[in-house]
């Protein structure tokens, strides 16, 4: 088989840089040959986590047709999220944990699984191929997990990332997962030394929504305010950027990861949408949304049921 690149999501997570270079070292023992790479570099959190366990970060690319005719995605499906000249090369296998907005012209391997993380369905492919897991393989899919279940605390949290997760801090030397994932959550939380760009668009996905062009943003913070005092800052870059882009509206879901409560900035139209799916009010461009943490099942199918 002639070589293939792995890769994740544009604005990279922990899971997507993760699941990549599991990926590529399962298919690599199994005799593929493939390369993990990166749509982006690192956050915080994700840089954290390589350095704890001595891993180096994947090279980052924007087109994968000089190199290579065909990809593996991970940790994504959507066109959009995906390396820019994704139409031009043949995507071999899908492994992921999001909804499916996916188009081939191709039959391809494609595992969807509803977990948490998509470190999980990666973890178990390793088990089913019989492949052992190595220390640094395993830090990477028990932080993938904490990353993407907020220690387990997510409604997106299922009993497969609630075994897994033991399992996988025994293989890493980890002998307490809650303080290693405390130490892991707040080491990519440092609002205060980043940019209200990349506050907004570190984290961002794009979404079409009814005819609407949605821009939907998360940060994690072990304190809002750090969010919250620098609402006009962000508020200016949400407009310039919507500008820009052209996006109909911008919304930034600020999480609390030690209390589990997010509040939401929100620009654009239309608002009233806003207020009927979360059933709450914006007021000054702000809703409060308790116990809400997760973007994509929390955030985004209320909206989807109000526009369509
Ligand atoms: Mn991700
Ligand atoms: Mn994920």
């Amino acid at each position: 088989m002639s070589k293939e690149l792995v890769f994740g999501h544009k604005s990279p997570d922990t899971d997507a840089i993760s699941c990549a270079i599991e990926y590529a070292y399962l298919a690599n023992k199994l005799g593929d040959d493939v390369e993990a790479v990166a749509l982006g570099t690192p956050n915080d959190e994700t840089k954290f986590v390589l350095d704890y366990f001595n891993v180096d970060a994947p090279r980052v690319i924007t087109n994968a047709k000089p190199e290579v005719d065909s990809v593996v995605l991970v940790d994504h499906n959507e066109a959009k999220q995906s390396v820019d000249d994704l139409a031009d090369v043949t995507v071999t296998r899908v492994i992921d944990h999001h909804k499916i907005d996916f188009q081939s012209a191709q039959p391809l391997y494609y595992r969807a699984e509803p977990v948490g993380c998509c470190s999980t369905i990666i973890y178990k492919m390793f088990l089913e191929n019989d492949v052992v897991i190595p220390r640094e393989i395993a830090g990477l899919m028990l932080s993938s997990i904490i990353s993407d279940t907020l220690l387990l605390k997510s409604p997106t949290t299922t009993d497969e990332e609630r075994q897994a997760v033991p399992v996988l801090a025994k293989l890493a030397g980890i002998d307490d997962y809650e303080t290693y994932g405390i130490e892991m959550l707040k080491a990519g939380t440092n609002v205060a030394a980043r940019s209200a760009e990349d506050i907004l668009q570190g984290d961002a996905k794009t979404y079409e929504m009814g005819g609407k062009n949605l821009r939907i943003g998360q940060v994690n913070t072990v304190d809002l305010e750090d969010v919250l005092s620098r609402k006009d800052e962000l508020e200016a870059e949400m407009k310039t950027i919507m500008a820009a882009d052209g996006y109909d509206m911008f919304l930034l879901l600020a999480t609390n990861v030690l209390t589990s409560d997010s509040v939401m900035l929100v620009l654009g139209d239309p608002i009233n949408a806003i207020e009927e799916a979360y059933n709450a009010k914006v007021e000054n461009n702000l809703v409060n949304l308790p116990g809400v943490v997760s973007r994509k099942k929390q955030v985004i199918p209320p909206l989807q049921a109000v526009l369509g």
